[in-house]
């Protein structure tokens, strides 16, 4: 995977990430690399500036760090792997949605989900990327932002369509690269369904898509 910078601006780049998205990430990545690593990842990245400085644990867009600074430090991941890049960020999302949902329940109604382990698979895959697409728009729009997602029905699949995908705004990519969110997916449904979901990543913006797209199987691996 050869991963560049756009040299077109990309205004999806310019966007505030929630305080505590970015803190999970890095936390997780830390987890993931140890601090040696996450030196290197940093100085890559360029954001040797939050080893002093790591964002506060809160729902908000301070503007601390922006979209642009969340793919980089994605894109650092992804290059400091290499072969082993996409296993290794997955579980970096694994890791973050577990802290989202520990601590962003109400934001994502988590009590509806539980509730939803009653309908069938698709029907509760449906369910879990809507709260997931409604949870992103309410956080972005208290911080005055617009996000713009869309869950649709793709017959066999549940696709998650992101128009302003931080894992790879402001880059080129010869191949998808948001294995973050894909992991955070995963993770999200395997906590609402007790299964695991197939997830993978259909198209890509850093490979010039107008979305990042996740298609999730309506049928669970066995
Ligand atoms: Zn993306």
């Amino acid at each position: 995977m050869v991963i560049k910078n756009n040299p077109e601006h990309d205004p999806a780049g310019d966007l505030k990430i929630v305080d505590a998205y970015m803190r999970w990430a890095l936390l997780a990545a830390e987890e993931v690399v140890g601090k040696k690593g996450m030196s290197v990842v940093l100085r890559e990245a360029k954001l040797e500036r939050v080893i002093d400085n790591l964002p506060p644990n809160e729902l908000k867009a301070s503007g601390g760090y922006s979209f642009g600074e969340y793919a980089s430090l994605n894109a650092a991941l992804l290059n400091f792997f290499g072969r082993a890049a996409k296993s290794m960020v997955l579980r970096i999302g694994r890791l973050s949605a577990k802290q989202g949902i520990e601590q962003q329940g109400a934001m994502f109604g988590i009590a509806a989900l539980i509730a939803s382990k009653v309908l069938p698979f698709p029907a509760q895959v449906k369910l879990g990327l809507e709260a997931m697409r409604d949870g992103f728009v309410k956080v972005y729009g208290a911080s005055g932002q617009k996000v713009e997602i869309v869950v649709e029905d793709r017959g066999d699949r549940i696709a998650y369509l992101d128009y302003g995908c931080a894992n790879c705004a402001g880059k080129q990519s010869d191949a998808p690269m948001c294995w973050i969110h894909l992991g955070v997916i995963q993770e999200g449904l395997r906590w609402q369904t007790g299964k695991e979901a197939e997830v993978l990543q259909a198209e890509c913006r850093a490979m010039g898509a107008a979305a990042c797209v996740w298609e999730v199987s309506k049928k669970a691996k066995e």
